[in-house]
């Protein structure tokens, strides 16, 4: 028995043991180590896509996280939203911080004018 619809539509529920063998073969299906290879390696290449994307928007680790979340949809949320604009540095921890910022979003130092 498969663990399909169609194995469910024709499941005889006055049979708990057909029942039990439906569960545990798809219990099995789930936790087959090949389904989860491919859920992590389809990720990591959905994180990678996303990385590159944002590697021309300066928010790397923002889009690949987007990517590995959302895959395709983060994807285009990436290409959507807007450029990040690094132009200088925290003078407190020296980490890029953007122009507009009011606080180092590394270290929280107020950046002044
Ligand atoms: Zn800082």
């Amino acid at each position: 028995m498969a663990c399909d619809f169609t194995a469910l539509a024709n499941l005889d529920t006055t049979d708990p043991e057909q029942a039990t063998a439906l569960l545990q073969q798809c219990t099995a299906t789930l936790t087959d180590p090949t389904l989860w290879i491919w859920g992590l390696v389809l990720t990591f290449l959905c994180a990678l896509v996303g990385a590159w994307i944002g590697k021309y928007k300066n928010a790397v680790v923002r889009d690949a996280v987007l990517g590995a979340a959302l895959g395709p949809i983060g994807w285009i949320v990436s290409l959507l939203l807007p450029k990040r604009t690094v132009s200088k540095n925290c003078p407190a921890c020296a980490k890029p911080v953007e122009a507009r910022d009011a606080h180092c979003r590394h270290c929280g130092a107020k950046l002044g004018a």
